[in-house]
């Protein structure tokens, strides 16, 4: 059985088309400048063939034919008809309240993804253009399935996601600790207990997902009960240029002695803080490391800040699920930075964790790098979101 997961934001779209039976890749790649002029296609397959082709992309229907044909047609070709591909997921950002788990698309869920665009202005809206691309380019008959960002943190208990404001108006504008990344948390710890061969009942896990967008989660049996990401994926962490956790009067106070409407502020919370705003110079991990390297105080303290934060995380999901077994790291910089893993897991010793030094020492593996007398279990985990909305898509077209 093959799967085609697409993940499709306002004006790009990247896909990935996955054998199910050895959960390889067969294909992947993306469009760019969708509905811009300028448009963009790249692609590979897995025995090494690419194409990249500069062509209008004036809306998603044309887009997704263009994926299409480069999966059917040429000479990136892997498959000889559309029937070989079972069904089509889809990453949706925001779920709101009303998913709680991945469903089959029906008119009745495109609709209630609509009502929840006040939640993703950027990105639901978009969901449902690729979705009704899809329908169009590859037929009504192809299963399509949505699994949503946020579904995994819906096992939160009420007095870990809601705010602190009076609650009729909270109910009336659905304002609650939703979080993001769900799909990779859950793909985490799914993965570990997979490594160790164990049940998830009894284990309480902290994923550390950390990327340009970043966040942290407690996971005690299975189920997410706090993580670090709020109403918007904006909470939490430092992120590349996300402010993350912010005290409210700060905003406030800005947007009075800077004049800013609300679409203002939100685009400079988003936009231009995090590890951006505070080096000034770049929202990337690895410039940020190397100019701290090179003696810039500025890129100092934003590295210093994010670990710090991260390890305040920790320590309060410690005492959130009254202890750890273990802590995984992923994301960009989880995966890849050797100084972050070291500096945010050195500060932890109160834990009895212990780093083994040369572990430690990857980038981009699958790999435990605390010692064996460690008292909790530190690893690094690639993510595979894309694995994880296939897997659902697959078991939820074979359930029907
Ligand atoms: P993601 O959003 O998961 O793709 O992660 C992107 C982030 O990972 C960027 O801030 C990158 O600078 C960071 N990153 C990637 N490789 C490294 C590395 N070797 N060291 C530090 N940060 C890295």
């Amino acid at each position: 059985m093959k799967i085609l997961v697409i993940n499709c934001g306002s004006s790009s779209l990247k896909y990935q088309l996955i054998d199910m039976e050895n959960e390889h890749v067969i294909a992947k790649g993306l469009c760019e400048r969708i509905g811009i002029a300028g448009g963009h296609i790249e692609g590979k397959t897995f025995d090494g063939r690419q194409f990249s082709e500069e062509i209008d992309l004036p809306d998603h229907t044309v887009a997704f034919g263009r994926v299409k044909d480069a999966l059917l047609e040429g000479e990136c070709k892997v498959i000889d008809s559309l029937d070989e591909i079972a069904a089509i997921g889809h990453r949706v950002v925001q779920g709101g309240a009303v998913f709680d788990h991945s469903v089959v698309v029906t008119p009745e869920v495109i609709r209630e993804i609509d009502n929840l665009s006040a939640l993703a202005p950027l990105h639901n809206p978009a969901h449902i253009q690729g979705i009704n691309a899809c329908t169009e380019v590859f037929g009504e008959e192809k299963p399509q399935v949505v699994v949503f960002d946020n579904a995994f943190h819906s096992t939160m208990p009420k007095y870990a996601y809601s705010f602190a404001i009076p609650q009729d108006l909270a109910e009336k504008h659905q304002i609650r600790k939703y979080g993001a990344h769900g799909t990779s948390h859950k793909y985490l710890v799914e993965r570990y207990a997979e490594i160790k061969g164990i049940p998830l009942e009894g284990t309480k896990i902290i994923t550390c997902h950390l990327g340009n967008g970043s966040s942290v989660s407690a996971v005690k049996d299975g189920k997410c009960i706090d993580t670090s990401m709020g109403l918007t994926p904006l909470d939490g962490l430092v992120m590349g240029t996300r402010s993350g956790s912010i005290d409210a009067s700060a905003v406030t106070f800005l947007q009075e002695r800077e004049g800013w409407t609300p679409k203002e502020t939100s685009e400079f919370l988003n936009k231009k803080c995090g590890l951006l705003g505070v080096s000034g110079s770049s929202s990337d991990m690895r410039d940020n490391m190397t100019a701290r390297e090179e003696g810039d105080k500025n890129a100092e303290l934003a590295t210093d800040m994010l670990f710090y934060q991260i390890r305040k995380y920790i320590g309060s999901y410690v005492a959130a699920m009254n202890g750890v077994d273990a802590i995984l790291f992923s994301g960009g910089i989880g995966e890849n930075s050797v100084h972050t893993r070291d500096a945010v897991v050195r500060e932890l010793g109160w834990l009895n964790i212990r780093l083994d030094e040369e572990a430690n020492d990857v980038r981009g593996k699958e790999i435990r790098i605390s010692t064996d007398d460690s008292a909790v279990e530190v690893w690094v985990i690639p993510t595979n979101e894309e694995l994880a909305i296939a897997r659902d898509t697959k078991r939820l077209v074979e359930e029907q």
